[in-house]
């Protein structure tokens, strides 16, 4: 995902992503590594999560941060380092639409099986091009 959506979406949801501002020894936020296309649906899942998080104790709040948002298998998986139950509801349901949305560019989009790039949730317009993917090393990580 650009830079620029992924500083956005630090910014609106400090909670959700507070491992990108705050140093910590075991599970710091790796990055948010997909399609630009699935921005609605992080940002839908993050203001969702950052509600729920605000609902628990001070005091255990950043134990609910996200560590790493990614592409698996064609559908989005969002990591965190603890999640109540009702936040891997959320996930699970984020997860399920990310299979009906094109990953890179927001469209309508299935899951396709390719032997070279494996599975990708992929419109047909994006489909036949050559779609070069972020490098997981490459993915930066805003800081504030
Ligand atoms: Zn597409």
């Amino acid at each position: 995902m650009k830079d620029e959506l992924i500083w956005a979406l630090a910014f609106d949801y400090p909670r959700v992503y507070i491992g990108t501002r705050r140093k910590y020894e075991t599970a710091s936020f790796q990055g948010i590594v997909c399609g630009d296309g699935w921005e609605p649906i992080v940002r839908w899942l993050s203001a969702a999560v950052e509600r729920l998080i605000e609902q628990e104790p001070d005091d255990e709040r950043e134990f609910y941060r996200c560590i790493e948002v990614r592409e698996r298998f064609g559908g989005l998986e969002f990591y965190m380092n603890d999640a109540t139950d009702e936040m891997v509801k959320l996930i699970k349901i984020a997860t399920a639409e990310s299979y009906k949305v094109c990953e890179f560019c927001g469209n309508p989009g299935s899951l396709r099986q390719d032997s070279r790039r494996g599975a990708k949730t992929l419109c047909d317009g994006c489909r036949g091009k050559i779609v070069v993917l972020p490098l997981a090393a490459a993915a930066s990580v805003p800081r504030f």
